[in-house]
């Protein structure tokens, strides 16, 4: 139930119609669907496998090297079901290079990025789910532009393997590896393109050559809080880890952080974490980032540690305290590092498992939406 008078955000915006989808890709479809597909197209149903193998398991995107295809075949099979998705505009990296950030062109001309983090014993990929977001939380760069469309299927998957590919070919220093974790933490919400994000998630998820094998455990999906579509992706028996963005235990400051707030309360959001935990039996990551003098008072670290213990105290939930990155022109910075020692410790000593994130990739804008804001600008 709407918890104010003010007028609701649409859950899922609407599309206009009429625009051009982005190129149908096997990445797009079942295993089931691309022999369907190759069956449709007159062509041998085992083709489907083959093709899937170079793309999920060989990694390959050179026709040249599916020597397994006959020639002349190629390119009308790599046209067909491996349609080129997204072109990289730039590259940054930091970290020595262990950090990586790609900023990709769609068909249409939106742009995305993606950021490969490399540690020690994983490698995570933080994905986006659409281009440009609706949900207009005012820290975050992504939200001040507004949505513009739901990214497909096959474009989210893309990002992974681009990645991964990257990473076989050893040119993320090193040596080669696989990617073991994916973060919905890129662009968009990825609970607003619910039916395109668990198609991404069954990819992930599924054993080659149906899809890349990672394990659910190694995949977040970070939501501002939609609470239906939480619920329902408890629901769905893939035990991916829940991630939400609270930023604030109260209802009057979450309403202005996180607008959808004004829709789901911090309690029917925080209440819909709590069964997602209970359901999957995921530990809950809530997601909150320190802000200077708007959500890191001590008296905050309390109530949030009264809202979260409500629940419960079976060690449903951890915390994830973000340094905040301030966005270009914004009038919030991050918090005092002994403000932030102290809200740790406020947690702590209720019992409450809490980290502060590291803050990789910073010098190249990390947080969320400032290359492609910058770029955007830029080609204006
Ligand atoms: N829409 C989803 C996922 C994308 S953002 C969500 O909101 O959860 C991933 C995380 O980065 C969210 O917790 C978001 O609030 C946070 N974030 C956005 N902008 C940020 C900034 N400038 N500094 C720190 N964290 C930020």
């Amino acid at each position: 139930m709407p918890q104010s008078s003010r007028p609701s955000l649409p859950l899922v915006m609407a599309e206009p119609r009429g625009r051009a989808k982005p190129p149908r890709h096997l990445a797009d479809l079942s295993l089931d669907e691309r022999t369907a597909y190759a069956t449709e197209l007159g062509l041998p149903a085992y083709r489907a496998k083959q093709l899937s193998t170079h793309y999920f398991e060989r990694l390959v995107d050179d026709p040249d090297e599916m020597t397994d295809l006959p020639a002349a075949a190629r390119g009308e099979l790599v046209a067909a079901f491996l349609p080129r998705l997204m072109t990289p505009l730039r590259t940054l990296e930091a970290d020595r290079a262990t950090t990586r950030k790609t900023l990709w062109r769609l068909f249409d001309g939106a742009l995305v990025e993606s950021v490969l983090m490399r540690y020690p014993d994983r490698v995570t990929m933080c994905v986006s789910s659409q281009a440009g977001c609706g949900m207009a939380c005012p820290f975050c760069a992504t939200g001040q532009g507004g949505l513009q469309r739901n990214m497909s299927t096959a474009e989210i998957v893309e990002q992974v393997v681009a990645g991964a590919r990257s990473l076989a070919r050893g040119e993320v220093p090193g040596g080669p590896a696989r990617v073991s974790n994916v973060v919905f933490m890129g662009m968009g919400e990825p609970l607003a393109n619910y039916p395109a994000v668990v198609g991404a998630l069954r990819r992930l998820t599924e054993a080659a050559p149906s899809g890349l094998g990672m394990s659910a455990r190694g995949v977040t999906v970070s939501t501002v809080g939609l609470v239906p579509r939480i619920n329902q992706l408890a629901e769905l028996g893939l035990p991916v880890t829940l991630a939400l963005s609270l930023h604030a235990p109260d209802d009057e400051l979450r309403n202005e952080l996180v607008p959808i707030n004004t829709r789901f309360s911090v309690d029917q959001t925080v209440d819909a974490a709590w069964n997602y935990a209970r359901i999957t039996r995921r530990r809950v990551s809530i997601e909150y980032a320190m802000m200077r003098g708007i959500n890191d008072q001590a008296w905050r670290a309390d109530l949030l540690a009264d809202v979260l213990l409500a629940r419960g105290d079976w060690g449903w939930v951890h915390v994830n305290l973000i340094p905040l990155n301030p966005t270009p022109g914004s009038k919030w910075t991050a918090s005092d590092p002994a403000d932030e020692r102290e809200f740790v410790r406020r947690l702590e000593a209720r019992g409450i498992a809490a980290t502060v994130r590291d803050t990789r990739g910073r010098e190249i804008d990390g947080a969320c939406g400032q290359l492609a804001a910058t770029a955007d600008g830029s080609s204006r």
